[in-house]
């Protein structure tokens, strides 16, 4: 079953198109990774699933409900969301940023999910649950914004590049926490990335956007197959990225 799915999802920013119909499912368990130059419509196509950007056609279900009819708040509450930037409160401590879901939602043991969720992205809560956002490198700000994201189990989660300002070693523990995350609780996952290995390494599917569009969609180990099926009827683009990043020939 498609957790999430959206059918010719078109946005329009006055003159400027970020979504050009884009159509996506998504299967519960799966990972989904967002590939695909500055400016393509990823974090627009993140930002329709949870209701933050509303459609101007086209619709997006999640769970098999339609999300424009949704409550938007409920919604939020019940995706994980790492926003690109991070997006935590700066004024609050890191434990009360990673607990802030399970608390908005009443869960009596918010604290505890809080510090259980900053120690499985590797932040040892006696030491960082206390310090503020402005006391942390920005590797251990993107943890916390990790943690925030999955403190409450949600069963969906969407990542806007959430490794990327993380050092090569920190990199790689995190990708092995997250994937440690999805076997475990099976969580449903789209993640935006710029960096295909990290893609093939975690995600199950691939799609590469382009000027607002999915321009090559594929199960991760039949990429190099469909890149250059792709790089055959000319899209030059989609070749480029994969050759660049060693995963087509
Ligand atoms: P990506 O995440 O792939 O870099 P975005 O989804 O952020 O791309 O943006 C897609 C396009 O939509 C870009 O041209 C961007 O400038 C535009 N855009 C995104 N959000 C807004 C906004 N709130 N107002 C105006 N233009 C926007
Ligand atoms: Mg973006």
């Amino acid at each position: 079953m498609a957790l999430i799915e959206i059918e010719g999802a078109v946005k329009r920013y006055g003159p400027a198109t970020a979504l050009d119909g884009v159509s996506l499912q998504v299967d519960a368990g799966a990972c989904v990774a967002l590939v695909g130059e500055s400016g393509s419509g990823k974090t627009t196509l993140l930002r329709a699933i949870n209701g933050l950007t509303a459609l101007d056609e086209g619709h997006a279900h999640v769970r098999g409900e339609p999300v424009a009819s949704l409550d938007p708040v409920a919604l939020r509450r019940s995706i994980g969301y790492v926003q690109q930037d991070g997006g935590l409160i700066p004024h609050w401590t890191c434990l009360g940023n990673a607990a802030l879901v399970p608390s908005l939602l009443g869960m009596a043991d918010a604290a505890e999910r809080g510090r259980n969720a900053l120690d499985a992205t590797g932040l040892d809560p006696t030491i960082f649950g206390g310090r503020y956002p402005r006391e942390l490198s920005g590797g251990q700000r993107q943890r916390v914004a990790i943690a925030r994201a999955v403190a409450a189990d949600p069963d969906v989660l969407l990542m806007d590049e959430p490794f990327g300002a993380l050092d090569a070693v920190t990199r790689f523990e995190a990708q092995e926490a997250f994937l440690a995350l999805r076997g475990a609780a099976g969580v449903t996952a789209v993640l935006v990335t710029h960096d295909l290995a990290e893609a093939l390494r975690i995600a199950t599917r691939i799609a590469v956007m382009r000027a607002g569009k999915v321009v090559l969609e594929a199960a991760s180990g039949d990429l190099s197959a469909e890149a250059r099926e792709e790089a055959a009827r000319g899209n030059g683009y989609a070749a480029e990225l994969l050759k660049k990043s060693g995963v087509a020939a």
